[in-house]
């Protein structure tokens, strides 16, 4: 019976961002691959002594394919770090189809996506009563093309909070495509390089006719998350639309009204 391999979301950067089940399962792997230039070295740490250890940074998907069904056929429980979250852009799929093919079990920890490292870095929600209730997570086409329909021009017209990731040398697309979508050039735009990472996140915060040259004079280039939301900078707002479950005069499943809902 071959072990399980199993695809844990190693977090942002900051080790302690790690679930509690991610840990769990580090801690009792026999084998641990994971992506020395994404994922923080230290999340590795938490592999009992004996573990292999291997960095997949100059692996081809195939390699790496082949690496978890060769310690599947060894160990118990093989752990796969994936960065962030494993759903979003971590050739999951590709991963897992190969391992289907030779019968080998897998399953999938999630995990905290930069997208939303990024937000708590900055101290910024994502969304707001009145402002948008919606995020749309996308990238612009660099060398994997979009699907119709999903441009950014196309996405950016709902103007809702926009999280980009994969972008970062394409700030001048990003620029382009919102302001085609109808976004002001003093729309706020946030830039945050390593969100989580001990001592090396980066903040940048600009409009979307600055935020690329921000970018430049602060040397970012790499391992970027890109926001564009209307809700940006709310702290500091001097009005704000109430969200109805903390109202007073709101009953919810929780909480009766205090006071007749509207007064
Ligand atoms: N699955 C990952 C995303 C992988 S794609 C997740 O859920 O976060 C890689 C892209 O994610 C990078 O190009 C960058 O846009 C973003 N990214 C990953 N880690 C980041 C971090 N610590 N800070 C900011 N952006 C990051």
């Amino acid at each position: 019976m071959p072990g399980t391999v199993w695809f844990v979301g190693a977090g942002p950067g900051d080790p302690e961002l790690l679930t509690l089940k991610g840990r769990v399962l580090l801690e009792r792997a026999g084998a641990v691959l994971y992506a020395g230039s994404l994922v923080n070295a230290a999340v590795a740490c938490w592999a009992p002594p004996g573990c292999t250890i291997a960095d997949s940074k100059d692996m081809t998907l195939a390699q790496i394919v082949a690496w978890l069904i060769a310690q599947a056929s060894r160990h118990d429980t093989v752990v796969r770090l994936q960065t962030g979250d494993p759903a979003l852009y971590g050739t999951l799929i590709e991963m897992v189809q190969p391992l289907d093919r030779a019968g080998i079990p897998v399953a999938v920890v999630p995990g905290v996506s930069s997208a939303m490292a990024a937000a708590a870095a900055a101290v910024e929600s994502f969304t707001l009563p009145e402002v948008t209730q919606s995020v749309i997570f996308t990238r612009v086409a660099g060398r994997t093309p979009m699907p119709a329909g999903e441009s950014l021009v196309e996405l950016a017209r709902h103007r809702c909070t926009l999280c980009l990731f994969l972008s970062i040398t394409l700030l001048h697309q990003v620029e382009q495509a919102l302001q085609e979508a109808g976004w002001p050039a003093e729309a706020p735009v946030l830039v945050v390089h390593k969100a989580s990472w001990p001592g090396e996140e980066r903040i940048v915060r600009g409009t979307l006719a600055d935020i690329k040259q921000r970018c430049r004079a602060a040397g970012i280039v790499s391992q970027a998350m890109i926001i564009a939301s209307p809700t940006l900078g709310a702290r500091h707002w001097a009005t704000l639309a109430k969200s109805k479950l903390y109202d007073a005069g709101y009953t919810h499943r929780f909480r009766r009204a205090s006071t007749p809902s509207g007064a």
